[in-house]
Formats: C-alpha cells, structure tokens, sequence
C-alpha cells in the first residue's frame, strides 16, 4: 500500500570541518547585485512571500544549470556560515570549501531597521578568491541557442507580446508554461503616449521594456555572452523579435513558456553548449511533489 513520505527540509547549512573539503555540502545561497531585478536572486526564491503574483518565487522547473548563471557558478564552492536573510536582516557570510576565507554580503550604511539595504558583494568576492587561490575560472559563455532571424515564436511575439512577454517572466521563476495577468495586464497598461499624423493620442505599450526584462533575464540564467548595449539595442530597435528569441531560449533550457499559436507541446531546440546536466526540451519534466525551494 503507497504510504505518503513526510515533506524532508533539505539542509542549508549543516556545517563542515575547515580543512575537509572532500564534504559534499550544498553550495551557498548569496544575494547578488541588482535586487529583485537579477535573475540569479529570482531562482533562490528570496521574493516568494509576496502575494500579488508578480514575484512568483522560485518554481519547481528550476533547471539546475541556471543556479550558475551569471557568478552564480561560484556559489557551488562556497558554503553558508550565516544565510541571507532579509527578515533577520543579515547580508550573509560564506565559506570557501577548500580554505578559510569568508566572502560577506555587506550592508548599506543605514543600519538595521526599516531601509536596511544589502549590498550582495559576496558572489564577486567568492569569483575573485577562486581565481586568486584556486585557479578556479568562469566556465565558458554561450551564444544564443537560435538566431534572432529564426520564426518560432514569432506569431505570439507580435500578436499577443504582454501574454507572450508575461509567460516568459513566469518561465524566467521556474513555471512551465503559464500566464501571469499581472505582468499581462502592467504591459499594457505602461508605456507612453504620442501624436500620430494626425494628430490624434495614441497610447504605445512597452514592448522594449518587456523585451529587456526577458532578455536581460535568460541572458544571465543561461551565460549568454552579449554585452549590455547589445542587449539594450535589440530591445529597443527590435523587441518583437527579442521576445521571439528569448521564448526559444526559455524552452532549450526546459521551461516552456508556452502561448497562444506555439500549439501544445515544447519546441526541439537544443542549447548551444549544453551544460552536463542539461535535459533537452521534449524530456519529461520531472515535477517535485509540493513545493520546494532550490538552493
Ligand atoms: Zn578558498
């Protein structure tokens, strides 16, 4: 008869002898730069507390590769001394596996209290110290799984960009192909007004600002090697094909974001080098009973 296994906490920080760096120990659990805006901080689900469903915390198709987006591939030899925690208000302190040094998060000036404000220096503390002391580098960046001239995609991208755009935030936190009406409904509203001809006031939705939060968000996740001002550029001069390009590069990673016209069922895309522990799009996702945060 199946029996229901109790929800096991996993561990955060069980400690480990200095000096034994042969300990399996999860890695550690920093905040980085840029606040809810970076990617990186998005998948460790610090913002998971907020109801209004545009902060949906860390999802449970979280694919194991992203946890080394940006510098997070640091945080794999470092451990937790003193978790992040903004309600303990603690801007964290991380241990190297294979040494002493401690990389800390650092606090704003304010002090404790209502503007605390973390500074999350400790993942270029720990990308430093590797390189210093252990040799240890970056792994290598990727280009884009597909061109942005490629048409899968593109059919939601022009028609329907807020759904497509808000589908792409909620693949960017963990969740397969879903709608978020929040962010559906805040890019149509946002954006600007202007004259047309005729003079007549038109409203003008943000398509370059979904398109750089989409982008600036996969680019990070999957160490996409594009410079900032590309980045801007192709937001701005090209969203709808960004908005395209960006939902091919969410489903090669394993988080469909789905949408109106891309039928029922993730596109084979594979990633340009794939990581080890990459699982190709058409796989069957594996679904973790309830939910679970990913360290
Ligand atoms: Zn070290």
């Amino acid at each position: 008869m199946y029996q229901q296994q109790p929800y096991q906490q996993p561990l955060t920080n069980p400690g480990v002898m200095p000096g034994n760096p042969l300990q399996v120990v999860p890695r550690a659990r920093p905040l980085f730069r840029g606040g809810t805006h970076a990617a990186q901080n998005g998948i460790r689900g610090y913002y998971d507390e907020c109801c209004c469903g545009m902060r949906p915390g860390t999802g449970p198709n979280v694919p194991p590769h992203w946890l080394d987006g940006g510098h997070g591939w640091a945080t794999a030899h470092f451990f937790d001394v003193e978790p992040f925690d903004f309600n303990l208000q603690t801007p964290g302190r991380h241990q190297c596996k294979y040494c002493n040094f401690v990389a800390d998060g650092e606090e704003g000036c304010c002090g404790k209290g209502a503007c605390w404000c973390p500074l999350g220096l400790a993942p270029f503390k720990m990308v430093d110290h590797l390189a210093a002391n252990h040799g240890l580098v970056a792994p290598p960046m990727r280009d884009w799984a597909t061109s942005c001239t490629d048409t899968e995609g593109l059919c939601d991208a022009c028609f329907c960009w807020q759904c497509q755009a808000s589908r792409q935030i909620n693949a960017a936190h963990g969740y397969i192909n879903q709608l978020n009406p929040f962010w559906c409904l805040y890019f149509t509203c946002a954006g600007g007004r202007h004259h047309d001809h005729s003079g007549q006031e038109v409203h003008v939705g943000c398509h370059c600002m979904a398109a750089f939060l989409t982008r600036q968000s996969i680019k990070q996740l999957n160490r996409i090697d594009e410079d900032c001002c590309t980045t801007l550029a192709m937001s701005i001069c090209c969203p709808i094909c960004s908005l395209a390009q960006t939902y091919r590069e969410f489903s090669a990673s394993g988080v469909w974001p789905g949408g109106i016209c891309v039928g029922d069922a993730p596109p084979m895309i594979a990633m340009n080098n794939p990581p080890a522990n990459w699982a190709p799009p058409m796989a069957v996702q594996p679904q973790t009973g309830g939910y679970q945060k990913v360290y």
